[in-house]
């Protein structure tokens, strides 16, 4: 099997700029970003690429943690707001996109 690249990042073979890691958690500032501080936010477990096939238990943490990056984005940027859209669609893995809702920030 091919390993996805969220895989290849969690194993340090692709550079990423991290800014938040735990035993179960990476988040990396997107490489193509819509707004300032745009970052990923990847469980390290390899999922499928629909979000809500993941366990409860495992959704729930992911969202904690995307939290987490997300006022860690807003204390980095002083914005008021960051937003979190789930993705998966094409992807092989189920990232959380935590984007700074702050237009001085595009
Ligand atoms: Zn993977």
């Amino acid at each position: 099997m091919v390993e996805c690249v969220f895989c290849k990042i969690i194993k340090k073979e692709i550079p990423a700029n991290i800014i938040y890691e735990d035993s179960k958690h990476l988040a990396f500032l997107d490489n193509h970003p819509n707004r300032k501080g745009q970052s990923l936010v990847i469980p390290k477990k390899h999922y499928s690429g629909y979000s809500f096939e993941m366990p409860d238990k495992d959704f729930v943490e992911l969202m904690v943690r995307a939290k987490k990056v997300g006022l860690l984005i807003d204390k980095a940027l002083k914005t008021e707001r960051t937003c979190l859209v789930l993705e998966g669609v094409w992807r092989r893995s189920c990232p959380c996109k935590a984007i700074s809702n702050d237009a001085r920030n595009i």
